[in-house]
């Protein structure tokens, strides 16, 4: 479903991201993992193209991102970060519908997409559908903005940190709800942390990256972690 071949990000003369070439099967579920600054975050982005790399390629489904047009990119692949990105002034059905907004869905099919959503993330409670952001609870959020970055089925969604921000309890409880949402949808993942537990609970394979080169990428059980 994802290729990276060679792929390379400069800044300058510094090798950021430097000659990683992976393949993500269909369903699996990958985690980038290394300490900071090792080049996981550009590695996600440059997999949705938010940032151009320099060298390499990427496809997603066969198709070179490079050529493939934004729209879609967009449907094709779902993003969800730490800082969630909800919009303020919009309700937490209105963050949902984003994307499938943007692809012009008929309203009756984004009501029922977001209802769905709503129900997979158990957020069809108290109402919920109708507060803003500020009223939600920060694992509410998290949930909130993984169930946007999903609203438009893509193959492919792309976490960075997600669950970064909020308590060890609610953390725990996040990541339970994804791997079951990972099983009942077989989306393709790739998630970036940089800890080891979350990493060796969630993944199917790990991509082990340090000073931008992928050191190691293999299941979960065969990952040989220095001493
Ligand atoms: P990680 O996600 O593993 O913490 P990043 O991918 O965010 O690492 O960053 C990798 C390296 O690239 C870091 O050394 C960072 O300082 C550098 N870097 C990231 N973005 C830029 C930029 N826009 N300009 C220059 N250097 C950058
Ligand atoms: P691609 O050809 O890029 O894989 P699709 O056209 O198959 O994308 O659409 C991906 C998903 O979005 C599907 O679940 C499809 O049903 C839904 N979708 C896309 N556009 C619309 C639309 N205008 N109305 C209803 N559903 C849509």
């Amino acid at each position: 479903m994802i290729e990276l071949q060679g792929l390379t990000k400069c800044y300058g003369d510094t090798r950021v991201v430097d000659d990683i070439s992976l393949t993500v099967e269909q369903g699996e579920f990958c985690v980038l993992i290394g300490p900071s600054g090792c080049g996981k975050s550009t590695t996600l982005k440059m997999i949705n193209r938010l940032i151009a790399h320099s060298g390499g390629k990427v496809l997603v489904g066969g198709d070179d991102v490079t050529t493939l047009p934004p729209e879609r990119l967009r449907r094709r692949i779902g993003y969800a970060i730490q800082s969630i990105g909800l919009f303020p002034h919009w309700r937490v059905a209105d963050n949902i519908a984003t994307v499938p907004r943007l692809l012009k869905w008929p309203a009756s099919r984004i009501a029922e997409r977001v209802d769905e959503l709503l129900a997979l993330f158990q957020l069809d409670t108290d109402g919920l559908h109708d507060k803003y952001p500020h009223q939600l609870s920060g694992g509410q959020a998290q949930r909130v903005g993984v169930a946007r970055a999903l609203a438009a089925d893509p193959d492919v969604l792309l976490m960075d940190e997600p669950f970064g921000a909020v308590d060890p309890l609610t953390r725990d409880a996040l990541q339970v709800e994804l791997s079951r949402v990972h099983r009942q949808t077989g989306k393709t993942i790739v998630f970036v942390t940089h800890d080891m537990d979350e990493a060796l609970r969630l993944a199917s394979r790990v991509a082990l990256l340090n000073g931008g080169q992928l050191v190691q990428y293999d299941r979960p059980a065969e990952l040989l972690v220095a001493p």
